[in-house]
């Protein structure tokens, strides 16, 4: 089996390859991929610092370029690049093609964004002196990604840092490092000068540590969980430099007994199910208003009892496996947890077995469950969610905000008033009306507030304000 390698100062280097397994089939090899050193870690370092003097300078239309052909390759090999993403991963080959054809949508948007850098020209206080305010590129900037969308994330890191000009070190997560290496090979051959972008494969405490560790390193992009998110947090303030963190979630969706049932069924079902549950922006608590909350309820275990939970790459799966061993114990010790604590499992929870050895968990839906329970509380990561019942709006919305999260927040009502109110008292970076809580634009920021996210947005204009660092400059006329 070929072994993929990592890629430094422009060169395919590296010997040490480890397996990576197909969550569907664990008897399924996806590839052979390089791990990097720490030493490794510090020679990408030192190739991105070098690139970076006459990439920060390179002109416009080279950048658009090769961002433009990144993207019509993306698309052009969508259903390859998918079916990998899907393998690697274990979301659904529908999934996979969507999150592929986003990532090449990602670059075009980053391309176009390189032929609009602008600046403002103003009139200073004193007289006879004219102020330029200008966006420069920050320098070496870290991305470290985590395995549950692994051709989105890094391509909506990796575009915005070079559409601005800055030079990358990317080390993207252990369990799928497929989609990434497909990514930074299109970059390479669309025509990166050698170091502008360097790939290094491996453990978060040995290269994602080494990254945090150098000086040389300006600027961190991290999405993963809240340990490594401070982990991040505390070396960049020793080292003063720009981070960003997008981390956990344990977002709320409200439904009131307004709503149209088929609406909210739908979301609940989506924002809690959809993904294997593996997403950032998941719902895990659904707060229900009681007038609706027993007809809701059984619609919801209809639906979960119709799922089709199989093979990734399997026509008609509807949810594909859990990523890996690790995850899916973390999912059935927080099922147990659930029942420990009084919650009632309602429907599903249990072990599926398929034709090939793989991590598939049956969706499962708690019922009577309180905010204050650990289910409702902690992070699970996994296809696991519970209905928390309450009076009414008022109630619903101090509970949804009850959390110290605070990436993204839904609603299913058919009032204008009270979505209003929501959309203007959610603690969260993104709310969403009558639509899942997961399932974002492009074009337009993503982040949260609170114990999810730190720093600046993320995507579209907004990507803008981490990946370059302003300079004001004064002329005598
Ligand atoms: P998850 O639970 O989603 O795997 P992690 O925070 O462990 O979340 O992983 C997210 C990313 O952070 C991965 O690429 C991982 O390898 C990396 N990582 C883990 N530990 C460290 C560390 N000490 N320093 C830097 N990066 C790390």
């Amino acid at each position: 089996m070929t072994l993929h390698q990592n890629l430094i100062a422009g060169e395919w280097v590296g010997g040490d390859g480890v397996a990576n397994i197909n969550p569907s089939n664990t008897n399924d090899v996806v590839g052979e991929y390089a791990r990097a050193s720490a030493d490794d870690a510090r020679a990408a370092i030192a190739a991105a610092k070098a690139a970076f003097p006459a990439w920060s300078r390179s002109g416009i239309l080279e950048r658009h370029a090769i961002l433009r052909k990144a993207a019509d390759e993306i698309l052009a090999r969508k259903d390859e690049l998918g079916k990998l993403l899907s393998r690697e991963e274990g979301k659904t080959l529908a999934e996979g093609i969507g999150e592929t054809v986003r990532a090449s949508q990602i670059f075009d948007f980053f391309a176009g964004e390189c032929l609009r850098l602008v600046g403002e020209v103003l009139p200073s206080a004193r007289p006879n002196i004219g102020v330029e305010i200008t966006r420069e590129p920050v320098g070496v900037v870290g991305i470290i990604t985590p395995w549950n969308f692994p051709i989105a994330i890094p391509a909506w890191k990796i575009a915005p840092a070079l559409c601005y000009g800055n030079t990358i070190v990317f080390k993207p997560a252990e369990l799928v490092p497929g989609s990434s290496w497909a990514i930074v090979d299109i970059l390479h051959r669309a025509g990166l000068p050698k170091g502008v972008l360097n790939l290094v494969m491996g453990k978060g405490s040995v290269v994602g540590q080494a990254m945090l560790d150098s000086p040389d390193v300006h600027a961190i992009t991290f999405t993963g969980s809240t340990g490594t998110g401070k982990r991040v947090a505390m070396a960049s303030v020793e080292h003063n430099r720009k981070y960003q963190l997008e981390m956990g979630g344990k977002n709320p969706f409200v439904v009131l007994d307004d709503a149209d049932l088929s609406v909210a069924v739908e979301a609940a079902v989506n924002s809690a199910f959809f993904s294997t549950g593996q997403r950032c922006t998941a719902s895990s608590r659904i707060i229900v208003t009681e007038g609706i909350h027993d007809r809701f309820v059984a619609a919801m275990g209809e639906r979960i009892q119709g799922l089709v939970v199989d093979d990734a790459l399997k026509a008609g799966t509807q949810i594909g496996p859990v990523v890996d061993e690790s995850q899916l114990n973390q999912d059935t010790d927080y099922i147990a947890i659930g029942t420990q604590e009084g919650a009632k499992l309602a429907f599903g929870g249990a072990l599926l077995t398929r034709d090939t050895p793989g991590f598939y968990l049956q969706p499962a839906l708690f019922t009577e469950a309180t905010n204050q329970m650990r289910i409702s509380r902690e992070e699970i990561f996994g296809p696991v969610a519970a209905v928390i019942r309450v009076k009414d709006y008022e109630e619903a919305l101090t509970v949804a905000n009850d959390t110290p999260f605070g990436l993204s927040s839904g609603i299913a009502t058919t009032s204008l008033k009270h979505a209003t109110h929501f959309k203007r008292n959610a603690e969260a970076g993104m709310v969403m009306v009558n639509l899942p809580t997961a399932g974002v634009d492009f074009h337009v920021p993503f982040g949260g507030r609170k114990g999810s996210s730190h720093g600046s947005r993320e995507q579209g204009r907004y990507a803008a304000e981490f990946y370059t660092t302003v300079k004001t400059a004064y002329t005598l006329a």
